[in-house]
């Protein structure tokens, strides 16, 4: 198994160092199980030395069932005067009762006499004696060795020493960290190699992003010859994050030929890239790697031409080896070619494309773009094509904003609409103006059509686009992205007035929901209308 690599996860410590990185322990254990069935090797599951709610996450994670990851507890070397029985973080260790411990000891006689206040010497001791009072209690000890690569720039005899230390003490893997994230490719394969001339112990890398080189760092010690690789999914972490393990896997597999989570896995990378970036709260970034929405999306014409015969041309993986897909841009700027791919990727049938595209033109020079909204473009074709009856009409509605002195401004919105030949007035309040009248549309219409109950919104963007018409009146686009619990759709509405543009989006997210669930508009019959509409 010469080629295989073990990848270390740490978005569950590593990672909530983060900046706006926040887990909770069911976060972090909904996690991990998505991290055991992408086929990671260790789970790192927090520093239980550190906060409680890293020690009542191992507690818990004893009675999770992984096929394959190990769970890992993290924390540093014993601290100086103090022996491992009495030191309480090492014992928080113990107590996490994992079957793998990581520790971390220094390697740059910097922060050995600055930071600790220890002669070099007795961190050696130090290291050594806290791997073995841990190997001796622990099924596996990985050593990090912290602020590796400024530690051997500054002095390499020193920085191998440490390593060595830790050998002594029983380390079963010696992890390589650019902790400050500031080292070139070409400094890790160098350091990398010599390192594995004189340390028999399988090596590791972990990689910090400040230079924007992690994950190329991360290939480049894999080149080298470590066999242990550590990151974070979405590489959140600290400061510029850890080393992404979304690029480093797909690399390690498809490009580098090694064997590292199979290629059936490796499907599920952009599921669990987004499902972790959902529970962080954070929206994946549309340009990331591999797994992003953009990652295989073509807008020039000349390229979607060219995919469309051969995906090779512009793609350097099949989209779907990473679970992404191939995607069609449409904006004015595309001419047929676009419009028919684009079709076909969304299973439209497309049988008057000419009227498709006016209508396209015609919307996107009045500032909508449909390129983040794809929804709102199915139901445009949808619309052109066909003139089936709407599923409700909007009457009128209303919005008030109140601010009452030094409390939380409240808005309240008032809908009536016509479904069938039923009218309904429906009220909501919320915490905006938009919030408010998506709540009111939901009441309003949820008696009719019950699949929207599950409908809630999960992003907002608004920009103010200079109106093609006039120099001093603005439009504003809203781009509302909504979710079911399962699919997320995103739809776009624009108008002069911000609460207008948001109520076409609502209008054209509700819309697309009840056309994807095959449910049909309720007729114009007052028999029809109280009768529970029925569901295709
Ligand atoms: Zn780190």
């Amino acid at each position: 198994m010469r080629n295989r690599i073990e990848i270390y996860d740490t978005t569950l410590r590593d990672g909530t160092q983060g900046e706006a990185i926040n887990f909770s322990v069911a976060d972090k254990l909904q996690i991990a199980t998505m991290l055991d069935e992408l086929g990671v090797d260790f789970i790192e599951g927090g520093w239980p030395g550190s906060n409680p709610r890293d020690v009542a996450f191992f507690e818990e994670a004893r009675s999770l069932k992984l096929s394959r990851a190990r769970v890992a507890a993290f924390g540093a070397t014993r601290r100086r005067g103090l022996s491992c029985a009495q030191d309480p973080s090492i014992q928080a260790l113990i107590s996490a009762g994992t079957p793998v411990v990581t520790i971390f000891g220094k390697t740059w006689e910097l922060h050995v006499q600055d930071a600790l206040r220890i002669s070099p010497k007795d961190n050696l001791d130090l290291i050594e004696d806290s791997v073995r009072y841990l190997s001796e209690r622990a099924d596996l000890v990985i050593y990090d060795a912290e602020h590796f690569f400024d530690g051997y720039r500054a002095n390499q005899e020193y920085a191998i020493d440490t390593l060595r230390a830790a050998v002594a003490g029983g380390a079963q893997r010696i992890v390589l960290c650019d902790t400050n994230g500031g080292s070139l490719p070409d400094e890790v394969t160098d350091a990398t190699r010599v390192v594995a001339e004189q340390i028999e112990v399988p090596l590791g890398i972990h990689c910090h992003n400040d230079g924007e080189l992690a994950v190329a760092n991360t290939l480049a010690a894999v080149t080298a010859g470590v066999t242990h690789v550590q990151g974070t999914i979405n590489g959140y972490g600290e400061r510029c994050g850890n080393a992404n393990l979304c690029s480093v896997i797909p690399n390690l597999e498809l490009k580098l030929g090694k064997e590292v989570i199979g290629r059936e896995r490796l499907g599920r990378l952009r599921e669990t890239a987004s499902l972790v970036s959902e529970i962080a709260n954070l929206s994946l970034q549309s340009s990331a790697a591999f797994v992003g929405d953009s990652a295989f999306a073509h807008k020039g014409g000349v390229h979607v031409a060219a995919v469309e015969r051969n995906p090779r041309t512009y793609e350097h993986i099949p989209p779907e080896s990473v679970g992404n897909r191939r995607r069609v841009l449409v904006s004015d700027l595309s001419g047929r070619g676009n419009l028919v791919a684009k079709a076909r990727e969304l299973n439209i049938d497309l049988n008057s494309e000419q009227a498709v595209l006016q209508e396209l033109k015609r919307l996107e020079h009045a500032g909508f773009e449909f390129e983040a909204a794809e929804a709102s473009f199915e139901l445009l074709v949808n619309r052109v094509h066909n003139s089936s009856e709407p599923y409700f009409e909007l009457i009128s509605f209303r919005v008030i904003d109140q601010h009452q002195g030094s409390e939380m401004p409240m808005s309240e919105a008032t809908v009536k609409i016509r479904v069938g030949d039923h009218e309904e007035h429906s009220a909501a309040s919320g915490n905006g103006p938009v919030n408010a009248l998506d709540r009111a549309l939901h009441r309003g219409l949820a008696k009719f059509y019950p699949s929207l109950e599950k409908v809630h919104l999960v992003d907002y963007k608004v920009r103010v686009l200079q109106s093609p018409l006039s120099g001093s009146a603005s439009l504003v686009r809203v781009l509302i992205t909504s979710s079911d619990g399962t699919t997320k759709w995103a739809t776009v509405g624009v108008s002069a007035n911000i609460v207008e543009a948001s109520w076409r989006a609502l209008v054209d997210s509700v819309e697309y929901k009840l056309m994807k669930d095959g449910v049909s508009p309720i007729g114009a019959s007052v028999e029809e209308a109280d009768k529970k509409p029925a569901l295709v």
